[in-house]
Order: C-alpha cells, then sequence, then structure tokens
C-alpha cells in the first residue's frame, strides 16, 4: 500500500506492507485525511512534538479484531487519533488533551496512507466515531479540526455577544468563525494577507475583514470597538506576528487565545510589564477531547457549519507534495488527501 512518511527529514511516498492488526485493534481503509498545518510544519522539520504525518482522517472498517465495542467490518468511522485515559490528574482537572496516554497512541502508520492501524486503546476508550449516513468521508475529515475550534472557543471562556478577533483565515481561523454564533458571539473581525481567505471569512459571517498590508490592525480594531480592543482574540495562525496582531488589538482585561501552532523556536517580543498592567490572559489551546471532536460532529452533520465549501484542494497521496507546492502559491483554503 501507499503510504506518505518523512524519512530522514523528507518527505517519501513508500510501498509499505498493510498494517497487521493484534487484539483489539481497527484496520481503517482511508477515504479522505485532511492536510493539517502541523503536518506541513513536521514535513519542514518545524515540529516536532510527534513525527506522524495524517490525523485528520475518516474510512471504512477494513478489519476489527475485537467484540463488544459496536463496530463492526464494513462501518463509516472517523477514527479520533489521540484519545485519554479519563482517569489521571490530567484528565481529571480539564487537561485530557495533556494526558500521558493522549499523545502515546496513534496512527500507525499515519493517516496518510491507504489503510492504517488505530490501537487497541483508542478503541476501547470510545475514540471511534460512527459517521450518520448523511456525512460524507470528507465532510468528517473535518471532525477532528472542528473538534480543536470548539475547545479553543470553549477555554476561552467567551461569553454571548463578547466581541471576537479571528487572527488568520486558513481553516482552522475560518471554522473559528463559522462556530462563533453557535456560541452567541455575532461581532467577528478577521485578518489575513491573503484577499481570497478574506472574502470567504466575509460569506461565513465575519462582520469585519482587515488586511494587515492595508490596514493598521490595532486602528481598524479600535474604531470596530469605540476605542475598546476586542474582549477576546484567537490566534489561528502559527505565524508568531499574528500573536502580536492579538496582543494589540485586546482590550484592558481581555484573553488572547493561542490556537496556531508556532514554528519551533518561536519566541515572542512583548512587554510582559504590558500583559500585568492590562490585566491580559493568555490561554493557550491544544488538540480535542471526546466531548469536542463528538460535538463537531454534530454539528457538521447538521450543517451548522458548512466545511464543503473550504475544500478547495484535493491530492492523492502520491501527490502530496503538489499539496504542499500549490499551499505556497496561496490559493488553498484546505487540501484534502485521498487514497
Ligand atoms: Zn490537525
Ligand atoms: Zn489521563
Amino acid at each position: 500500500m501507499k503510504s506518505a512518511q518523512i524519512k530522514d527529514g523528507k518527505l517519501r511516498i513508500e510501498e509499505l506492507p498493510i498494517p497487521s492488526i493484534a487484539s483489539g485493534d481497527l484496520l481503517i481503509e482511508m477515504k479522505a485525511c485532511g492536510l493539517c498545518g502541523s503536518d506541513i510544519e513536521k514535513i519542514r522539520g518545524q515540529y516536532d512534538v510527534s513525527p506522524i504525518i495524517g490525523h485528520e482522517a475518516s474510512g471504512i472498517v477494513k478489519e476489527i479484531s475485537a467484540n463488544g465495542t459496536g463496530i463492526e467490518k464494513g462501518d463509516r468511522v472517523f477514527p479520533h487519533h489521540h484519545v485519554s485515559c479519563k482517569s489521571c490528574h490530567f484528565c481529571r482537572t480539564g487537561s485530557d488533551t495533556m494526558c500521558k496516554s493522549y499523545r502515546e497512541f496513534h496512527f500507525d502508520p499515519g493517516g496518510f496512507s491507504e489503510f492504517f492501524r488505530v490501537p487497541q486503546w483508542n478503541v476501547k476508550q470510545g475514540g471511534i466515531l460512527k459517521l450518520p449516513a448523511n456525512m460524507s468521508f470528507d465532510q468528517a475529515s473535518f471532525i477532528e479540526p472542528t473538534g480543536c475550534c470548539i475547545r479553543a472557543l470553549r477555554r476561552s471562556g467567551i461569553a454571548k455577544d463578547d466581541s471576537l478577533f479571528v487572527v488568520g483565515a486558513g481553516p482552522i481561523g475560518l471554522t473559528v468563525v463559522q462556530l462563533a454564533p453557535l456560541f452567541g458571539i455575532t461581532k467577528v473581525a478577521v485578518s489575513d494577507i491573503n484577499p481570497k481567505r478574506l472574502e470567504f471569512a466575509k460569506r461565513c459571517g465575519a462582520s469585519v475583514t482587515i488586511d494587515p498590508t492595508d490596514d493598521d490592525i490595532s486602528a481598524a480594531i479600535m474604531k470596530g470597538t469605540n476605542g475598546i480592543g476586542v474582549d477576546c482574540t484567537i490566534i489561528a495562525s502559527g505565524n508568531p506576528s499574528a500573536v502580536r496582531q492579538g496582543l494589540e488589538s485586546i482590550r484592558r482585561g481581555g484573553k488572547v487565545i493561542l490556537l496556531g501552532i508556532p514554528p519551533l523556536g518561536s519566541s515572542l517580543d512583548y512587554g510582559v510589564e504590558r500583559l500585568v498592567n492590562n490585566e491580559v490572559t493568555m490561554i493557550s489551546t491544544n488538540a480535542a477531547n471526546d466531548e469536542e471532536v463528538r460535538l463537531a460532529l454534530d454539528f457538521i452533520s447538521k450543517g451548522q457549519i458548512d466545511v464543503d465549501s473550504m475544500i478547495t484542494h484535493k491530492f492523492s497521496i502520491e501527490n502530496i507534495d503538489d499539496a504542499l507546492e500549490k499551499i505556497a502559491e496561496g490559493d488553498v483554503i484546505k487540501s484534502i488527501i485521498v487514497p
């Protein structure tokens, strides 16, 4: 079978045997797998938490070696690549995505493969969700990233009618914009340097769009908030300058949520005293728990967020290189890798 792997720091298409499964494992025939910003950072050597690429996957259960899970051969599913233990100190205190078991288990050999194995742990901990009949595999590939956006909004503690500024109108930023009304948020500003993405953000319901190449972000935000600044900013970009944009636009007492993953070694040059003097809260958010991916599935299947129109490109596993090239050209919102 074909599988995209990082070998010796390079992206390679390998011909690998179909993984054999042990007791309790699942074998999934991949049908769609989203190309995530973190995959791109891994390929570029800018992310060192895990070398496995492809985690936004959906597919069909090809083989199962466990009973009593409610999952059967032939089921259309979303397998969650990481599942927590639900009993350790981290899980009990709301940091379940920091659970030791959460990252310990993952797809083998990764989601950009014709087939991949899901470990027993993920299966028995409830990490396999059956897809409703009306949900396509492409749509299901958005469950994981949408779950991450839901977590960001939940961790922000954003309240109804608060103002929100989303920095970055990539698929993550655009998903946050679409989720905002479901959290009672109607005033959403979005910034991006790509006019096509801003156009899309408008269609997704953004009230204000800002292009930092033409506009002074801070001035635009102050103008739209009676000189106060926004209540909450979500940084949906890995670019460290995006964090700065967020900090320059936040009101006194506001919250900045770090969602995009900055490349390895990034640092922030910002006066810490300004955070304290202005009582600014910075909250990071990482990945998604069970509840968040279930909510994501629900929102997508009910059409409460539109993921289909974010898919601008599709590439086969062997052409994953082209996906990276296209992204560099700037026309891509979301690329899906298909077998
Ligand atoms: Zn992702
Ligand atoms: Zn745990």
